[in-house]
């Protein structure tokens, strides 16, 4: 058994298109516990820390838009640490894979994604794709007295 944490962020089209209840209805599907959530206004800071490993990407200052929401007119997030038995498994297949194209249609970004005509991937979801980054994370996004 694998007691971990993940991180999960509803991305600025994720709220736009008042997907949350839904979102939130689908990872409850997981029985993992949620032990962090706030609404968090993403700066470009935080945004460049979290995407750090795509900073050489061609798509890489449309993501930095993307996540900070500054073509959505709406630049809140919502951040929550899910924590259970596999959550990162458990969470990442809900989630689809990154591409929205190419995922499950009954998981998020299957469902709710699409390709930009800028080439980005609008997938309506993060969800941390390793024990390492979600630990890298979480420690971003979240002070260690604001998990449960
Ligand atoms: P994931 O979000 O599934 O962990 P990555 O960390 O590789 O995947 O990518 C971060 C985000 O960047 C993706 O969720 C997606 O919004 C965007 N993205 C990733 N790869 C591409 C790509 N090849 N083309 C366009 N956008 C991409």
């Amino acid at each position: 058994m694998k007691d971990e944490a993940t991180l999960v962020i509803i991305k600025p089209d994720g709220l736009k298109k008042s997907l949350t209840g839904n979102i939130l209805t689908r990872l409850s599907e997981t029985k993992l516990r949620i032990v962090g959530a706030k609404v968090v206004k993403v700066a470009e800071e935080l945004a460049r820390k979290h995407y750090h490993h795509l900073q050489e990407k061609p798509f890489f200052s449309e993501l930095l838009k993307y996540i900070t929401g500054e073509p959505y007119g709406e630049n809140r997030v919502l951040a929550l640490v899910y924590a259970g038995e596999n959550a990162i498994e458990k969470v990442r297949q809900i989630a689809g894979t990154t591409n929205p194209e190419e995922a499950d249609p009954v998981s998020v970004r299957g469902a709710y994604g699409r390709i930009l005509t800028n080439g980005l991937y609008e997938n309506v979801i993060h969800a941390s794709s390793s024990s390492e980054e979600a630990e890298r994370e979480i420690e971003l996004w979240f002070r260690p007295d604001e998990i449960v």
